[in-house]
């Protein structure tokens, strides 16, 4: 080890939990993936994440932003990150997927795969060399199976890690265990079964599709569903207070313990480390703080469709003129600009100029958390990652819920109809990852109007608000001295000390 560890006894490094962290390098497994090794290391334990090159640095600028603030001699945060090349000879790979495109397919998840070898010799080096001790654990993204065998040669206990609620596994397990849709036409809807007697949600087969269920896939959703019925335990982002049943649920379904650790955004404290989370923003930290700070409370909506869903140019357009005709202030993050073309850049630019203060355009990568942790910021409209969910949840802030594909129909089912605190624009098709098909799926009136209710100060809207900020009260709690999460945290890293 380093040598820091003042408060490790006579057998120094080696009965220190060691957690090697896998996470599936999409922003929102990784960037919740890189919090719990944070949260992990807090509490004593070593942490290492493994990541491709490509993400390396960006990992580390966001490790090292975070433990500068936290480290001292007596509590020291150990972060490690690790980078694993993928193996070229694997065709079509490319190492950097902040632009996801439909091509982008199974060589991808085989070049991971390869990983493990790699991997396993830079653990077993470490530890046989001074570096970080022999690992204690492997918490795997839920949706890489090979880290079974990885586990298992190490001959270390095997997590699978979900930033996904309870509600959302549990309704996908449910669907699947109980084969509800064998013989429903595909837009007919079906009650989720086993979800308790009062907790009716009805759903239809592309609201839930399960894990990689998708054609070309079902050998790795098989593999996938194998590895999580296998593990040793489910690490969550969520807190149990939000969903006492569906956690419970879920771990019996699964015969097996769940620690919810979440929310993990919230190990940022200080601004420095809030906005540094993920990528470094495309707009600076202060300005975007003095802009937040010149509105009133609640009065502004934040907009934001995550890392992976890619509007069509004219759904950009449509969405522009509904925040114009919404007459609120609004925070507006487009990404990938510059592969619209100038008519999207143009038409940005107009309507900056027509709205004069009104609106902020972030073109690029914005530092969510910090936004919607802004008093000023009163409503997000959001394509309902669960990270971004939850993120809204923990912030006390009311959504707009506009899901494009995978879990975020569930997630929205979760914000409107269990938890009371969003509005739907009312997509129930899911659309392709990125769609050309120049359709206009939310009307700009649609858009205006959805805006207008998320920050309606009668008696609904007042009403949303105050659920969320309970919500966000109990989130809080759930990560302080002897809450939940916390409680649960501290059961994770003594569960799995060395010898
Ligand atoms: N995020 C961010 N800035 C951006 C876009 C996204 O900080 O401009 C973060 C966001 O806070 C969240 C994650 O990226 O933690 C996105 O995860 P989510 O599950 O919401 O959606 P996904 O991108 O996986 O669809």
């Amino acid at each position: 080890g380093r040598g820091n560890s003042g408060e490790i006894g006579a057998g120094g490094d080696s009965n220190k939990a060691h957690f090697v962290f896998i996470p599936l390098m999409f922003q929102g497994h990784l960037i919740p993936t890189v919090d719990t090794a944070l949260m992990v290391a807090s509490h004593g334990a070593v942490a290492t994440v493994v990541v491709t090159p490509s993400y390396a640095a960006r990992v580390r600028r966001t490790v090292d932003l975070a433990t500068a603030a936290r480290t001292s001699p007596s509590s020291p945060v150990d972060v490690r990150v690790v980078d694993i090349p993928l193996d070229p000879a694997v065709a079509g790979v490319h190492d950097n997927i902040d632009r996801i495109t439909p091509e982008f397919g199974r060589g991808y998840f085989r070049a991971l795969a390869l990983q493990r070898e790699p991997l396993e010799r830079h653990l077993r080096a470490g530890a046989a060399g001074g570096g970080a001790p022999y690992p204690t654990c492997v918490v795997s993204d839920a949706c890489l199976p090979w880290t079974t065998e990885l586990a298992a040669s190490l001959g270390v206990p095997r997590l699978c890690f979900f930033s996904m609620c309870a509600f959302c596994v549990l309704c996908q397990h449910n669907v699947e265990r109980y084969n509800s849709f064998d013989g429903v036409a595909t837009d007919v809807s079906v009650v989720v079964p086993g979800l308790g007697e009062d907790m009716r949600i009805e759903v239809t087969r592309a609201e839930t599709p399960g894990f990689f269920r998708n054609p070309g896939w079902e050998d790795y959703g098989d593999a996938m569903e194998r590895a999580l019925a296998e593990a040793d335990g489910i690490v969550m982002n969520t807190f149990v207070e939000m969903e006492p049943e569906f956690v419970a649920g879920y771990a019996a379904a699964r015969g097996m313990k769940v620690w919810t650790i979440g929310p993990v955004s919230l190990y940022h404290q200080e601004t420095i480390s809030l906005a540094a989370r993920g990528k470094t923003t495309a707009i600076d930290a202060d300005e975007c703080l003095q802009w937040l700070d010149s509105k009133e409370p609640n009065s502004v909506v934040y907009v934001s469709f995550g890392t992976i869903a890619h509007a069509d140019p004219k759904q950009v357009v449509e969405l522009g003129l509904g925040l114009e005709a919404s007459g609120h202030p609004f925070i507006w993050v487009v990404k990938n600009v510059e592969i619209y073309g100038e008519t999207i850049s143009d038409f940005l630019q107009d309507l900056e100029a027509r709205i004069d203060g009104r609106g902020l355009i972030i073109r690029g990568w914005a530092p969510q958390v910090m936004i919607l942790s802004h008093a000023a910021t009163g409503g997000f409209v959001t394509h309902c990652g669960w990270n971004s969910i939850l993120e809204a949840i923990t912030a006390g802030v009311p959504v707009v819920t506009w899901p494009h594909f995978t879990d975020q129909f569930l997630n929205q089912k979760m914000a409107v109809e269990v938890l009371g605190i969003g509005v739907s624009v009312g997509v129930n098709e899911p659309v392709v990852f990125r769609t050309d098909n120049k359709n206009i799926v939310v009307s700009r009136v649609v858009v205006e109007k959805a805006v207008r209710s998320i920050l309606d100060r009668g008696e609904e809207g007042e009403e949303r608000r105050r659920r969320a900020r309970v919500l966000a009260e109990k989130a809080r709690a759930a990560v302080q001295e002897d809450g939940s999460s916390r409680n649960n945290m501290l059961d994770l890293v003594s569960s799995f000390k060395g010898e």
